[in-house]
């Protein structure tokens, strides 16, 4: 019997879940030979409430979410957050540092009353959460990854250091020298570092390594002149959550 994969989308861009139909042909095909996937919305109308393994795509952001969300944890026997948004809140959170009624209105104008919304949160501050596929959106290959150690019944090997690691091994020349300021030192990696390769720095769109070394971020700032209030902004994009709710 192949285990049954389930798709589902809460407050999101469905970035994340288009990602995964961009699969190339090839790892497409291994994909569906391995498993079975029975709801994926983007894909097929037919659906099934039995599944082993389900992705959520997208943050809580209203409180009807919040028992969706608990229903599927029920069901599942493995529950993956699949992006930025599902694993640490991302860019969602953003609207927590405003009042929610006045998030609303800036939102839906003169129709906020007919919406309701409470502060964003990552798919772990409502239920377990077992796996994290991390990015926004994830990388394919990172997503496959997370499938073959499911299916293997292994734990996947997340990396848990800065994305500066992999900046370095890319050849970059470190955007502090341009005057930009960079979450790298702080950033989980795993991704490439492609957004410096590309000529931008990186907004810690995978969410933080384990116990960062904020210190070691403020010694750099102040090395080149700049202010934790410039790399704060950039903090804000992505990882609110962790620093407002928390
Ligand atoms: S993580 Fe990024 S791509 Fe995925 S749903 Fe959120 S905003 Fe969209
Ligand atoms: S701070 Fe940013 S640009 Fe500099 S090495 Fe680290 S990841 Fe690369
Ligand atoms: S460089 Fe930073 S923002 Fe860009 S994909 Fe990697 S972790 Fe995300």
């Amino acid at each position: 019997m192949k285990p049954k994969i389930a798709f589902f989308d809460f407050t999101s861009c469905e970035g994340c879940q288009l990602d995964v139909l961009n699969l190339e042909g090839g790892d497409l095909l291994d994909l569906l030979n391995a498993v079975d996937i029975v709801n994926f919305r983007e894909v097929k109308t037919e659906r099934d409430d039995n599944y082993d393994i389900a992705f959520i795509e997208g943050s809580i952001s209203r409180e009807s979410e919040i028992p969706r969300l608990q229903n599927i944890r029920n069901q599942a026997k493995v529950v993956v957050a699949l992006g930025a948004c599902a694993c640490i809140g991302g860019v969602n959170c953003l609207k927590n540092h405003l009042p929610m009624d006045e998030a609303l209105r800036i939102v839906y104008g003169k129709d906020a009353k007919y919406y309701d919304t409470i502060p964003a949160r990552p798919t772990h501050a409502v239920i377990p959460v077992d796996y994290y596929v991390r990015g926004c959106p994830p990388t394919t290959t990172e997503f496959l990854k997370v499938v073959k150690a499911l299916l293997l019944g292994k734990k996947p090997g997340i990396p848990n250091y800065p994305v500066c690691v992999e900046c370095k091994m890319a050849g970059n020349v470190c955007v502090f020298e341009r005057g930009m300021t960079c979450l790298g030192p702080v950033a989980r990696a795993g991704c490439s570092a492609v957004c410096i390769t590309s000529g931008r720095h990186c907004w810690g769109c995978r969410g933080l390594v384990d116990e960062p070394n904020i210190d070691s971020e403020k010694d750099i700032l102040q090395k080149y002149g700049l202010t934790v209030e410039q790399a704060v902004d950039k903090f804000k994009i992505y990882n609110t959550y962790a620093e407002v709710v928390k």
